[in-house]
Formats: C-alpha cells, structure tokens, sequence
C-alpha cells in the first residue's frame, strides 16, 4: 500500500480518484475524463488546489464555512475533546459536557422558545428527524391523522430519502423511488422565472396563498407541517417577494400547522443576523440547522423546537437517535465556533458592513449584459443569466449550459462561483474583506465577459421561444 499525499503528481492522485471514489451529484463518466480538481489547503477565503493555484472561494466550501479556513482554535478544540472523552453517546440517561454546553448556546442564540436541540450529523439526519418528530408531535396530540409535510418545488432538504422527499428537486425524485408518502409540494416564489407579467408583490401573495390551498385540499386535520428554507439556497438563492413570507406565517398561524424554518444555509450570519428567520421575520416552531453551525469542521446538525413542542414530546419516548447524536468532538468544535463567530463580532460585522458593501457591489453586476436580474440577502447572491435582458428570456439550449461555462470561466480566473442551471451563486465566507469583494465582483465580471463571448460564437444567445 502506497502511501497516499500531497506531494503525488496530481494526474496520479486523478487516476486514484476515478479509479476508487464516487463523487456526489457528479456524472462520474464525464468527471473521470476531464479529470478532477484536487483541492490540497486552504486559508481565510483562499483554497489552493494540488497545481499550486489558488481560488476565491466565493461558496464557503457548500455554504458552510462562514468562519473562514484555517482556524487553528478549531483544530485545537477538537484535540483537546478526542484527548478527554473522544466519544460518548447521549442515548439511555447519558450525557457529556460539549453535547451539554452546546445545546445550551444554541438555545441562547436562536429566537423565542427555541430552546431545544436534538442533535443530528447533517442536515439531511436533522430533517429526516422533523419528518418523525412532527408526526410523532401531533399523535401525542391526539390527532396522528396529522401526517402531510407540505413543502416546495425546487427545495433542497438534503439527501436522505426523507429529506429528498421534502425537498422539491424533480432529479433527484427521479432515483430511487421518491418521494416517500406524505410530503406534498406547492410552487416556490420564484418571481423572476416564474412570475411572468405579475407583479412581485402580488406575485408573493399568490404563492404564499398556495399553502392554503393546499391545506383545504388536503383537509386541515391531515396537514402536520410546513417546512422551508427562509431563502431558498441549492435552488438559486431565491429571494421571495416582501409580501411571502409575512403571508405565510399568517397561514401558519391561522391552520396551526407547525412551521419547520430549514435554516441551514440561512442559519449562523448568513443573511446578516444569527439566522435567516430573524431577517425575514419567521417565527418557526422548528429550526433545522447544520452547515455554519460549525463552519464544516466537523459534521453536525440539528432540530432545535420550541419549549411547546418539547414539552409535548416529553410526554412519550422519541424512538429516533443517530449514533453521533451530538458527538463531543462535533460539539466542542461548534461552540468554539460559535465563540469566535460571536467575540469577534463577524456575524455582527456581517449585517452591518459586509452584507451592505457586497451588496452594494454585487448589484452592479445586473448591468452585465449577459445577466437578467443580480439578487442578494446578506451573504447569499444569485444572478440569472439570459440571451435577452429585457424580457427575461430563458435560453434555447438545455437549462445548465450557459451556467456550467460561465462557472468553467470563473474557475479558469481562480474565483468559485456555483451554477444553478442558468443562475450563478455565491456565498462567501462572512469574513470575507472588502479587497476580496472586490476581487470576487472583477472575476466575476470577467467570467461573464468571458462566457458572454463563448455564448456568442457558439450560437448559444438565442431564446427559448
Ligand atoms: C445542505 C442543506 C441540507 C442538507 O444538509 P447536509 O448536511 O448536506 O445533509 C438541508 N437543507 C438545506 C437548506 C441545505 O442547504
């Protein structure tokens, strides 16, 4: 067995990879014959790949690492943890200090009774757990007629054959046999796509008015929860109308349905404030976290209920639990992230001057003329690409071609941006500086320029009629 490092010449490295590891959500065939990126470190907002290349990492890692890279109190944290109690469980009347403490920080930091955690390692195992725990919730109730989840087209929940099935992604339905029985998808207010003539604030309405229609169709006594992302992230960083989510919680409230806020990528400074419920004024009485909770050191996530929910879970034993359920290590680093995301005012910073300057930066990009509308909250922005800027046209050739070489110009200009079919994405480190913003807005451009070009001689600016 060969020792495997940094130091082997990256086609060897490559051909390890296509030889032993499948990657997810990647065409393994096409992967294998361009050759994969072999990304070697990393460090504030930089990644450097194994040809000594380095990129402005303008997704934090998958949205996640909103501290930025190459914390060594991090690495410190979970030292100090595997060297005490490297693993305990919190099964059977157990507990330990990091499940304890961290618990208990996140109860300080989320709004209102959210005061309870159930811990889980992805976002994906804390929202397979709210499938159960909603379920489980209201047949303690006396009402176990209560099962539909109600979601969105277009939602990304994660992986798992729940969580996909929450999710809205019709690709991902298509394997495997999804979604599972009882989740229910309305449309997503994606006015920009699919608003057409309507105007956005009456457009918002609409779409929000959808999950009452749901609701009598389905029947009031047969609907547990609704559950969505305060702004869609995976499916474009889709800012809703003004008017969307106010309506929502209207519904909510009125139907006394459980409102699951999936605050995953929102969640931990991501749109300006600790979570994305407080910026878009939600009150849910389920929050899924993961992702920035610790920044993607460790894998961790969870459901964190209110006092009401838990005091109704209270009442029998929730056969649910992962092995890792709040695994020391993963918390001791989350709470250390957490510390400095809070001591050194980065999610303070975040809201008052990153978010207004990258705003302010990002915004100019809408004047590209390859680029339809430039959307932002916080730290998460998208841009819709189009053959014709005036009336938002869609391109003729698949959905996803013009987005995968604008994102193949941004890598070949050291920035990652991400495609969502023709939208791009960004969501950089909250530590990013104003020098970088700067760099990511240039690149950008230039990316742009560059794919517009491309576009042009190949044929690609036509409209889909
Ligand atoms: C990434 C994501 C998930 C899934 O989290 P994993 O840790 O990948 O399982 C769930 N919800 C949202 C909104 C996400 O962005």
């Amino acid at each position: 067995m060969t020792t495997i490092t940094n130091h082997m010449p990256t086609a060897e490295l490559q051909a390890l990879d296509a030889a032993h590891h499948l990657h997810p959500f990647t065409h393994g065939a096409d992967l294998a014959r361009k050759g994969v990126r072999v990304i070697t470190r990393a460090e504030g907002t930089t990644l450097t790949d194994s040809e000594g290349n380095d990129y402005l990492d303008a997704m934090a890692g998958l949205w996640c690492v909103n501290l930025g890279y190459g914390r060594h109190e991090l690495a410190e944290a979970a030292a100090r943890q595997m060297k005490e109690l490297p693993y305990y469980n919190t099964f059977f009347q157990t507990t330990h200090v990091p499940a304890i403490a961290l618990a208990a920080r996140i109860a300080e930091l989320t709004p209102g009774d959210l005061n309870h955690v159930f811990f889980a390692s992805s976002g994906s195992e804390a929202n397979d757990t709210n499938i159960r725990l909603v379920r489980t919730y209201w047949a303690q109730k006396g009402k176990p007629e209560k099962q539909v989840i109600i979601s969105r087209k277009n939602a990304y929940h994660g992986s798992s054959m729940g969580s996909a099935s929450l999710g809205g992604m019709a690709p991902m339905h298509a394997q495997g046999g999804l979604p599972i029985p009882g989740i229910h998808h309305i449309d997503q207010p994606h006015w920009y796509a699919e608003g057409g003539d309507t105007d956005p604030a009456e457009f918002g309405l609409q779409r929000a008015r959808a999950l009452e229609e749901a609701i009598h169709e389905l029947g009031e006594d047969k609907v547990a929860a609704f559950i969505a992302e305060p702004i869609q992230g995976a499916g474009g960083v889709i800012v809703p109308p003004e008017t969307y989510w106010p309506e929502i919680q209207r519904i909510c409230d009125k139907y006394e349905i459980l409102l699951i806020a999936d605050e995953v990528i929102c969640g931990f400074g991501r749109t300006g404030n600790w979570f994305g419920s407080q910026t878009l004024n939600i009150r849910p009485d389920i929050m899924t976290i993961a992702k920035g909770l610790s920044s993607g050191y460790q894998p961790i996530g969870g459901s964190v209920v209110t006092d009401e929910v838990a005091a109704v879970l209270d009442g029998c034993e929730f056969a649910h639990g992962y092995t890792y359920s709040g695994h020391p290590v993963a918390c001791a680093v989350a709470l250390e992230n957490l510390r400095i995301l809070d001591e050194e005012g980065i999610v303070a910073r975040a809201g008052s001057e990153t978010a207004p300057y990258l705003k302010e930066k990002w915004e100019t990009l809408a004047d590209h003329p390859l680029v339809g509308e430039a959307r932002i909250c916080g730290l998460m922005g998208s841009i819709a690409l189009t053959p014709h800027k005036d009336s938002r046209a869609k391109f003729a050739a698949e959905a996803g071609t013009a987005g995968l070489i604008c994102r193949e110009h941004c890598f070949a200009n050291n920035l990652i941006m991400r495609h969502v079919g023709d939208r791009m994405v960004i969501s950089p480190p909250l530590v990013i500086t104003r020098g970088e913003i700067d760099t990511l807005v240039e690149r950008a451009w230039k990316a742009l320029d560059l794919a517009h070009k491309q576009l042009g001689d190949e044929g690609l600016m036509k409209a889909a009629s």
